[in-house]
């Protein structure tokens, strides 16, 4: 039996203000047990929660990233449920009106792209941890996380595959992380996600009935864990079974997911609205200011790059992969003052190819051997490589000159920051180049001297062309740039050698 995967994820984000969702408390990852704390976090009696604008400025700034639709009117709601590491006994969160609604997001694969439609993200706060490792005859628990702020992102169920579903997780991440809302990380739990999966039989309608899958800390386990989750529910199936609504927990040691409650045991979570927290009223000048803030999407600076600069699906990836690169690129471009269409392939291959190679191969270490470099370590300026770029287009130099020449400049500019400014002004671009001596003859005065020696010294190859054996060309080029020491202007040889041998 042919059967068809969907998957809808919720992800709890954890939001990067300093203090927490409701009180004053610190956030910060990995400090001493229970010592962010105050009575709020703490569920005492008799105090009040404040909401956190920072939160909420952030949730707005998601959502808007994500093509959500902000509430104007917010609500927060009690969620009741027993458990050690929730202080109040219930958790404060958003039920039926939550901030951001009907949004979507855009997935690559493999050239193809689709939409992931977001159903709801809302506001709310985490609970605390309980810890048993190492412990011996009780459980402890730390509160420091109780009352961290989350933003909780769930999508429609519109994944097909375990990659459509990493990918979406990756996007999801990569905006959030570029928006500067939360720092994304899995294994602190700043970034976790829960997959709901069911099968349908191929073509069917209606939806099977879904399994919630939790417990997963790193991108590859989520994979595994779908992965594994469509063999059992495929073999339920198949053996006439039916498969149980039930939430699952990923065991990492034993790679396969097992009971964790069944629907019957499911929470009757009693939501109704905080009477301690009034109504939150968004304005639409705080969404239209965020709005315009907003810093460019990786997805966005993507299209725009093949659009602006007339890039291939594949470079424009590469370069928008790395803020750091994009913004290299596009300064490069800017300073070779020519058209973007016209020039950014050539400086996208300068740039992913030549210069990307040299900072991976890297910089001498101590010890001899080689450390790699980021792009804002690199030794060439965006400014000398579009200098280097214009020398080429202008036919100065050739296009294995100006290799030589970056080149040079990283194997010379570790040593010369120890030396004096007389050796570094000869590692300008133009330095570089006068010193090796790397001036394209492109003048016709000097390459048609060449081309005439040269045809003189070979009066037999000469008639061997003129017979119509049309090869020679190649071998009398060859020789012209020979004579030249690789200095003549190959187009201008090329174009000159014709003209003389045709007249
Ligand atoms: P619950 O009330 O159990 O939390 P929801 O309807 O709120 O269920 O959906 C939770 C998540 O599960 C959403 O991301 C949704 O897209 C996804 N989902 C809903 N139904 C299915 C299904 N049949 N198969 C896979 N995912 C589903
Ligand atoms: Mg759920
Ligand atoms: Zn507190």
């Amino acid at each position: 039996m042919a059967y068809e995967v969907v998957i809808g994820l919720e992800v709890h984000a954890q939001l990067l203000t300093a203090s927490k969702m409701f009180c004053g408390c610190g956030t910060v990852f990995g400090a001493a047990p229970n010592s962010q704390t105050c009575p709020v976090c703490l569920g005492m009696p008799g105090v009040l929660p404040v909401i956190n604008r920072k939160a909420v400025e952030f949730a707005v700034r998601a959502g808007l990233a994500l093509h959500c639709a902000i509430a104007p009117m917010n609500r927060f709601a009690r969620k009741h449920y027993f458990y050690p590491d929730l202080p109040k006994g219930y958790q404060i969160s958003q039920y039926e009106l939550p901030i951001c609604e009907h949004g979507w997001l855009e997935i690559g694969q493999n050239g193809t792209s689709k939409r992931v439609r977001i159903r709801r993200a809302h506001l709310e706060e985490d609970a605390g941890k309980n810890l048993h490792a190492g412990i011996v005859g009780a459980s402890h628990v730390d509160l420091n996380r109780a009352g961290t702020p989350l933003l909780e992102i769930v999508t429609e169920p519109d994944m097909s595959s375990p990659d459509e579903a990493v990918a979406y997780l990756k996007a999801l991440r990569d905006i959030l992380v570029s928006q500067k809302v939360c720092d994304g990380n899995m294994e602190e739990g700043s970034f976790r996600c829960e997959p709901n999966l069911s099968l349908r039989p191929a073509g069917a309608k209606e939806f099977g009935t879904k399994v919630e899958l939790k417990n997963i800390n790193s991108f590859k386990f989520v994979k595994a864990a779908m992965e594994y989750e469509i063999k059992r529910q495929a073999k339920v199936l198949n053996e006439g079974g039916k498969v149980a609504q039930e939430t699952r927990l990923w065991d990492t040691e034993k790679s396969e997911t097992a009971v964790m409650r069944s629907k019957e045991e499911a929470h009757d979570y009693r939501y109704f609205t905080d009477p301690d927290l009034v109504p939150l009223r968004i304005t639409t000048e705080m969404v239209e200011e965020t709005r315009k803030a907003l810093p460019e999407l990786s997805a966005a600076k993507h299209k725009r790059f093949m659009e602006e600069y007339g890039l291939s699906d594949y470079d424009a990836g590469v370069l928008t992969a790395e803020k750091d690169l994009a913004g290299y690129f596009e300064t490069v471009t800017r300073k070779t003052e020519c058209s973007p269409k016209e020039i950014g392939k050539e400086v996208s291959n300068w740039v992913t190819v030549e210069l990307l190679g040299l900072l991976h191969k890297g910089k001498p270490k101590a010890d001899g051997s080689m450390e790699p470099l980021t792009i804002g370590q690199s030794p060439v300026s965006p400014q000398e490589l579009a200098e280097l770029l214009v020398m080429k287009r202008r036919g100065e130099i050739s296009g294995p000159a100006a290799k030589l020449v970056l080149e040079e400049k990283f194997s010379t500019h570790y040593v010369s920051a120890s030396q004096t400014t007389s050796v570094e002004a000869l590692q300008t671009i133009y330095g570089i180049v006068q010193r090796k001596n790397l001036v394209q003859i492109s003048d016709e005065a000097a390459i048609e001297k060449i081309i005439d020696e040269v045809m003189a010294k070979n009066p037999q190859q000469l008639a061997q062309y003129r017979s119509g054996k049309e090869a020679v060309f190649g071998f009398l080029v060859g020789q012209v740039m020979k004579s030249s020491g690789g200095k003549a202007n190959p187009a201008k040889v090329n174009e000159l050698l014709k003209r003389k041998l045709s007249a």
